[in-house]
């Protein structure tokens, strides 16, 4: 049976693995050589070159679940994400990004692309006009992130990649928060796919780690920057992310059922003035997270009256915590956190309100969740 044509949650336990020849052992054994011997047949092995046994399982399980020709892990989400950047951008060339992407990428944008001569501008909506109206004939690559943080606002990716076909730019996504369960960017025509592993594929706050899925000629120019570059994983890790993404199918599909329950005890709640969460029809683009998403993410956002540090600390089951996609469920404040440095102006421009929690969902039973959040919105 190839591992290609079965189910997603068969492709989670099974693609990749490799079978111990001699014990039979049903895991993947952990490969902790940094040194090959270089006469046998092949490529010569070396961590840095992304190619030692436990890089090459994860790599093709990460493959097969976006559903492209080539799949490589990272050591991090933004060396991932920089890699790629690096890899197809030059002196010269320019760059559009979605205006509210991750922090840590927006900042390794600005503080670094211009020492390299590339220039960059930054959208100021999420429509695929607000990205059209900033292609010249410099524009290289169009960049963006569905579900955006924190406020889970949708982007079309069918529209975003025809955009860039029809003008030979190459498209990027940064496919962290929906991970490749709820979203396959490449059945839209998207080129390029890469995740922050230490959120959802990890999925226990445990590990840091990213990866990269695209076609194989931009994969042979990503590869080549990536040795480079050398943001490469460990075995030890490469084996955690192995393990962790057997259940991925599992953990995001009860996150989703989580996540769509407390946004609707949420929304009905007289005490939360707003829900963000692309699950709820009163979502502004609920019908496009539906045709381009199968289930809607564990991430939701929600405003609450008062002091949210008092309302935060009110909370008993849920953790008070940056970071996300893991299966305990986590809450944080964009306000104390990700967008902490923007401007009271720059933040109301985006929409941010300063009594907006971002929540991860986790693996919980959904009952308890609602209970923690009612006690928590009671007193
Ligand atoms: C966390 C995160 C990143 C960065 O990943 P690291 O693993 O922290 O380097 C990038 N994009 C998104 C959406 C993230 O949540």
């Amino acid at each position: 049976m190839e591992v290609n044509k079965v189910k997603e949650a068969t492709q989670c336990v099974h693609s990749g693995g490799i079978i111990d020849d001699r014990t039979g052992g049903v895991v993947t054994p952990i490969h902790t050589s940094t040194a090959y011997d270089y006469l046998v047949e092949g490529p010569l092995k070396y961590p840095r070159y992304f190619n030692t046994p436990n890089q090459d399982v994860v790599g093709e399980k990460i493959r097969v679940l976006e559903d492209g020709e080539f799949g490589l892990v990272f050591s991090s989400g933004l060396s991932a994400i920089t890699t790629v950047l690096l890899a197809l951008l030059k002196s010269g060339d320019h760059a559009i990004f979605q205006g509210d992407i991750y922090g840590g990428t927006h900042h390794a944008i600005t503080s670094e692309l211009s020492k390299f001569g590339i220039e960059f501008s930054f959208t100021s909506g999420l429509e695929v006009d607000d990205f059209a109206k900033h292609i010249k004939k410099e524009t290289k690559l169009i960049y963006i992130e569905t579900p955006s943080n924190p406020l889970l606002k949708i982007v079309d990716l069918k529209g975003i990649a025809e955009l860039c076909k029809a003008n030979s730019i190459i498209s990027v996504i940064d496919n962290t928060f929906a991970s490749p369960i709820n979203q396959k960017p490449i059945h839209f025509g998207i080129d390029v796919v890469t995740h922050s592993g230490t959120k959802y594929l990890g999925g226990h706050s445990d590990i840091t780690c990213g990866a990269v899925v695209t076609s194989k000629p931009l994969g042979d120019k990503i590869y080549k920057a990536a040795v480079n570059y050398g943001g490469s994983l460990d075995p030890q890790t490469s084996y955690l992310l192995e393990r962790s993404m057997k259940t991925l199918a599992l953990r995001v599909k009860q996150q989703n059922e989580n996540a769509q329950k407390v946004a609707e005890f949420l929304e009905q709640h007289t005490d939360v003035p707003a829900v963000y969460y692309p699950g709820l029809p009163s979502h502004p683009s609920y019908a496009i997270a539906k045709a381009q998403m199968t289930g809607f993410g564990g991430m939701l956002s929600f405003e609450v009256k008062g002091d949210q540090d008092a309302f935060v600390k009110k909370l008993e089951l849920i953790k008070v915590a940056i970071s996300l996609g893991s299966v305990e469920s986590t809450v944080s404040s964009p306000l104390k956190t990700s967008h902490s440095k923007l401007s009271a102006a720059q933040r109301a421009e985006a929409g941010i309100k300063d009594n907006l929690l971002r929540l991860s969902v986790g693996i919980e039973d959904a009952e308890d969740l609602i209970a923690d959040l009612d006690q928590a919105l009671k007193n």
